[in-house]
């Protein structure tokens, strides 16, 4: 889901094909028509057929594969905060974890799976001052992050200023697209494992209700590292994400999509002789044949000889000038004319 979907064409270009947005299947590529079985070549004088036919060769396409981010929830920090932390701590997603700063070099998306509620996290790596100006990695990164329906911002318990940080990124959101910054935010202290951080819990949340003022956000204090206060968070998550709308993605705004039909040959049979003196027969149907033809067997060999009778190829093969013990080649096969 919130996969678009393209087809690359033959000059290498992607052409639009389908956006994935419910569970509907779609075609992209089309089979083959099935392959006869021996009866199908069963004749009044040839009872026991040995021939059989392979199933037409399908539609063979390339795709190109694009998931878009639908991230339900972006988490917004400054670096270092414990984002990648949490968000390995309650999903698959294996972030990148380190010391230092900008250790995160891609959004990472984790799905966090509570019973039924799953919802997709997403990590915005840490906001640089500027980012809003494309310094940095900020822009491109905060790109990724605009559709998520609610924000957890993060502050870093260890932190000099921890409201400081808060306002800093509301400023920096502000800046960036003030759409964001007016969605709803779940405001988290994190590293509260860390003794001086519970010390200054008490203290820390009425600064923070402060600096949050009319904007509706409790204050939640957890330890991404030991897990406590997550499950607080991922319940409030959930509940949160519930009052708000699900994002469709805008079909309107996508190309109609592109009805894939196969490009059937028209039957383009020839024969020429190559310059080793091999007779060169293209067809689709004599190579369809032979590909699964036992050429060892003689009733094969023979039964091959009447289908090309049947078709204008054994008479064409003759006027190219074809003599027994000359080499036919049928895609991948050669035989010798007898
Ligand atoms: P990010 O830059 O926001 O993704 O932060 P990371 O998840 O990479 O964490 C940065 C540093 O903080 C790492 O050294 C983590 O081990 C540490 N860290 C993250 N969460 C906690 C926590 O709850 N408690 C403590 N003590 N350290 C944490
Ligand atoms: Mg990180």
């Amino acid at each position: 889901m919130g996969t678009v979907v393209y087809r690359m064409n033959e000059e290498g270009e992607k052409e639009y094909l389908d956006d994935i947005t419910s569970e509907t299947p779609r075609l992209v590529a089309v089979g083959g028509r099935g392959g006869w079985g021996n009866t199908r070549f069963a004749t009044p004088t040839n009872q026991e057929p040995v021939l059989a036919q392979r199933g037409e060769k399908g539609e063979k396409v390339v795709l190109f594969l694009e998931l878009k981010l639908l991230a339900d929830v972006g988490l917004l920090a400054k670096p270092n905060a414990g984002k990648s932390t949490l968000i390995s701590m309650c999903s698959a997603a294996k972030a990148k974890v380190a010391d230092y700063p900008f250790t995160t070099v891609e959004p990472v998306l984790g799905v966090v799976n509570m019973g039924n509620n799953d919802f997709v996290m997403m990590e915005v790596p840490g906001l640089l001052e500027g980012a809003h100006d494309g310094i940095g990695l900020g822009h491109e990164f905060l790109r990724h992050a605009e559709r998520a329906r609610l924000y957890v911002h993060m502050l870093d318990g260890l932190s000099e200023d921890p409201v400081e940080d808060y306002r800093m990124i509301n400023q920096e959101l502000e800046q960036f697209n003030p759409e964001m910054a007016a969605k709803p935010q779940l405001v988290v202290v994190n590293k509260l494992d860390v003794t001086e951080v519970r010390e200054y819990q008490e203290m820390l949340t009425e600064q923070l209700l402060d600096a949050i003022g009319d904007k509706g956000s409790s204050v939640h204090f957890i330890s991404a590292a030991t897990g406590e206060g997550v499950d607080t968070l991922l319940g409030n998550i959930i509940g949160a994400l519930a009052e708000l709308p699900k994002e469709e993605i805008d079909a309107s705004l996508l190309p109609e999509p592109m009805h894939s039909r196969p490009q059937r040959s028209a039957g383009r049979e020839a024969v020429w002789r190559a310059s080793n003196g091999v007779f060169v027969v293209e067809s689709e149907m004599m190579e369809r044949l032979t590909a699964m033809a036992d050429t060892r067997d003689q009733r094969v060999l023979l039964q091959l000889w009447r289908e090309m009778r049947k078709t204008s190829l054994a008479d064409r093969l003759i006027d190219a000038g074809i003599e027994a013990g000359d080499t036919i080649r049928f895609g991948k096969v050669e035989l010798t004319w007898f």
